[in-house]
């Protein structure tokens, strides 16, 4: 028998549970080193990539956002997060369960087959993280994650409210800036319940939501923002949406339609850490588009921000490894 392999965790991890040491430059990519597998046996989390950038309305490049999320979660994956103090995959058992596939020359088959992907992992009895991909992933996600747990709230991260209206004739365009006018009015979520976080784009077209517009968050600080979600969700069932263009450019330059005047990552991390006590079923981060780049700001918001999440999942949990 050869010794155990120190590296590539992605396939040669033995169980879902616990995390372990390789180096953070070198090996197979799999979101936060769990192990990349189809069999959701057991598994809490499936982790899965969504790279869809054809909907964007400025710059494209967020096909690139899961692996440079999972390649820069690498440097996160050696021990328990700050400033949680335990490690969550102690606790959850979290896999990576690879990208959804499409056809890229048949783009009107993609919002289908992103239902169909998730519908499966939803079928299986995992709750689904997903890594875009832009924005309008949400909306097939959406559908399946209201198909299997009914109305959501909504729990939105984004400098735009995504309530842009869609004429009549235009119902079947795939677009980023749309996608919660569709969730609405097909019944998926609940606009009253929800809240969007970070807005700074005016939209005529709100759809019902509540608004935490990125002044008021900037004014009134994470505690009293995540206060206000809480109030808003109430006992409700959430899904968890984060465009990582909430944050300000300095924080998040890699992403397709940057807008100045938001959230420091700081902020964010804060806010989503004290989420605790809703029930939020599934969430996406979206949006990361590695080509504009720059050292990875914006890839290692992202997967801090989805570990963070993690976390809160896993915080009340015992240790099962
Ligand atoms: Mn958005
Ligand atoms: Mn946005």
């Amino acid at each position: 028998m050869p010794p155990a392999p120190k590296n590539d965790f992605a396939f040669t991890a033995e169980r879902l549970y616990g995390s372990a040491l390789e180096n953070t430059f070198s090996g197979a990519l799999s979101f936060m080193r769990r192990p990349y597998t189809r069999d959701l046996r057991g598994v809490d989390v499936a982790v899965t990539g969504v790279p869809l950038d054809t909907a964007t309305t400025n710059r494209p490049g967020t096909r690139f956002g899961p692996r440079g999320i999972r390649a820069i979660s690498t440097e996160l994956a050696w021990g328990a997060p700050w400033p949680w103090g335990f490690d969550p995959f102690d606790r959850l058992a979290v896999v990576d369960y690879g990208d959804c596939h499409f056809d890229h020359g048949k783009p009107w088959e993609a919002p289908a087959a992103i239902e169909k992907h998730a519908r499966e992992i939803l079928d299986a009895g995992a709750s689904m993280v997903t890594l875009g991909g832009d924005h309008y992933i949400s909306l097939p996600l959406l559908r399946a994650h209201a198909a299997r747990h009914g109305k959501l709230s909504l729990i939105h991260f984004d400098s735009h409210s995504d309530t842009w209206p869609q004429a009549e004739e235009s119902a079947g365009r795939i677009d980023h800036g749309s996608m919660f006018h569709h969730a609405v009015n097909e019944n998926l979520v609940d606009p009253a319940a929800s809240a969007q976080v970070g807005i700074r784009t005016h939209n005529s077209e709100r759809m019902g939501f509540n608004w935490l517009d990125a002044a008021w968050v900037l004014e009134h600080g994470a505690a009293a923002t995540a206060a206000e979600i809480k109030r808003i969700v109430g006992a409700n069932q959430a899904y968890l949406t984060f465009d990582i263009d909430c944050l300000d450019p300095a924080f998040a330059p890699g992403t397709g339609t940057p807008v100045t005047g938001g959230l420091s990552t700081a902020l964010a991390q804060s806010i989503i850490r004290q989420l605790d006590g809703i029930g939020i079923v599934g969430m996406d981060m979206v949006e990361v588009s590695p080509p504009y780049d720059t050292a990875e700001i914006t890839a290692m918001a992202a997967a801090s921000i989805v570990l963070d999440y993690l976390c809160l999942r896993a915080k009340d949990l015992p240790e099962r490894k």
